[in-house]
């Protein structure tokens, strides 16, 4: 028998997919199921954008690009720093990746060593403590709930620091609370960052467009520029661009750092793929209004799922700021549910009895809530919720 990496066994198989996965097996027997678990826009690419694909092709801009991506990738992405963030960035600080996962990825393997601490918010995106543990990082998490819509405060993140700690890591708006951190919130956070130079800090950015706030999009450099020579950026073109299959995202901070990650970058993929950043170009410089139509829809969407949520008994769900993620808390409705003890159990159970698939809160560190990701058509979002209240009705 094979024995296989301790590094490999250390981890798990990205939840997210495993539903999706689960999914797509009993749809396969004959089971009408409504998948609510994949975080995904429902909408096609842009036009304009599979246009420029399609001329790269054509072009023959389909061989090796250098590593960190093509020089007009990187100067759109500088562009889209300044024009959006206020950020000014150098060639040498930016780093074209194969999907926002990768940009992650890289960082852990670039910064972290054997035992160094990450404080990761919960819940949170479920592929940042797997990576940390392959970095052989510790993931330190900090709890938060609906009191305080799922953010974490200064005091908790000052509480959750300590010498070993390498990296902190702040995604707003949150996959999956849908919750984003105001300008003064961030302010605090900063406050308490200041005082401990030693730690770095990752912003995810990747949801900055999915955002419907009064207040404009802000990151934790906005709120604290002093931050800049220890801040990474990272974003993408998956989600604002409804580009998830083109596999591009790109990290933006001090280039030392960032010409580590390049390093890693070239013994693992190399550069994406050209036809992508040829696509991701013209994303990031073409007409910005397929955002706002798509954001349209993800709110229009989010307030049908919020209040059908709320109607049904022992499920409680604040409005979110943004994303296309309802986090609901579902304790009592799971306590009142006979032979179901948690959140997984009940996820199973409603898969089966209701056809609908739903992902965990305990996958993002926050048991007794279930993420429903609205990226999906109203008539199914209609039907999903139609089957659940009926099943906890
Ligand atoms: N960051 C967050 C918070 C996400 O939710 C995702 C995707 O689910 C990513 C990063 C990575 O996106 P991708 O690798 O598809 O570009």
């Amino acid at each position: 028998d094979v024995q296989l990496s301790d590094r490999v066994q250390s981890i798990k198989p990205s939840p997210t997919l495993a539903v999706t996965n689960r999914a797509a097996e009993l749809r396969a027997t004959g089971k009408d199921i409504i998948g609510l678990g994949a975080g995904e826009p429902d909408f096609d690419t842009p036009e304009h954008i599979k246009e420029a694909a399609i001329e790269a092709i054509k072009a023959g801009f389909t061989k090796y690009t250098a590593v960190d991506g093509t020089p007009s990738l990187k100067k759109a992405i500088i562009d889209k720093f300044q024009r959006d963030n206020g950020l000014v960035y150098e060639p040498n600080q930016i780093l074209v990746s194969s999907g926002g996962k990768q940009s992650f990825f890289n960082l852990s393997l670039a910064l972290i060593n054997p035992g160094d601490e990450v404080i990761i918010p919960a819940p949170y995106w479920v592929s940042y403590p797997d990576m940390v543990l392959v970095a052989e990082g510790k993931p330190v998490f900090i709890e938060t709930g609906a009191a305080n819509r799922f953010k974490i405060t200064a005091e908790q993140l000052e509480a959750a620091i300590t010498p070993r700690t390498k990296l902190f890591v702040i995604n707003s708006p949150s996959n999956p609370s849908g919750m984003a951190y105001t300008l003064d919130e961030l302010k605090a956070l900063a406050e308490v960052l200041k005082k401990h130079p030693h730690v770095m800090i990752a912003s995810d950015d990747m949801y900055e467009h999915i955002l419907w706030t009064e207040e404009k999009f802000c990151n934790i450099l906005n709120a604290c520029p002093e931050l800049y020579d220890r801040t990474f950026v990272l974003n993408g073109v998956s989600k604002a661009y409804s580009m998830t299959g083109w596999r591009i995202g790109y990290a933006a901070g001090p280039a030392k750092v960032i010409g580590a990650m390049k390093k890693m970058q070239s013994q693992s993929t190399s550069n994406p793929a050209s036809i992508s950043q040829a696509a991701a170009e013209a994303a990031l410089n073409g007409p910005q209004e397929c955002i706002a139509e798509m954001l349209v829809s993800f709110k229009e969407r989010h307030d049908f799922v919020v209040e059908k949520l709320n109607s049904i008994p022992g499920v409680n769900c604040l409005p979110g700021d943004g994303t296309f993620y309802a986090f609901a808390d579902y304790s009592e409705a799971i306590k009142a549910y006979p032979g179901v003890e948690n959140d997984v159990e009940f996820a199973e159970v409603m898969l089966e009895k209701a056809g609908v698939a739903m992902v965990p809160g305990s996958a993002f560190g926050t048991p007794g809530c279930l993420r429903i990701s609205f990226a999906t058509s109203r008539a199914k979002l209609e039907d999903a919720l139609d089957r659940l209240a009926k099943t906890l009705g």
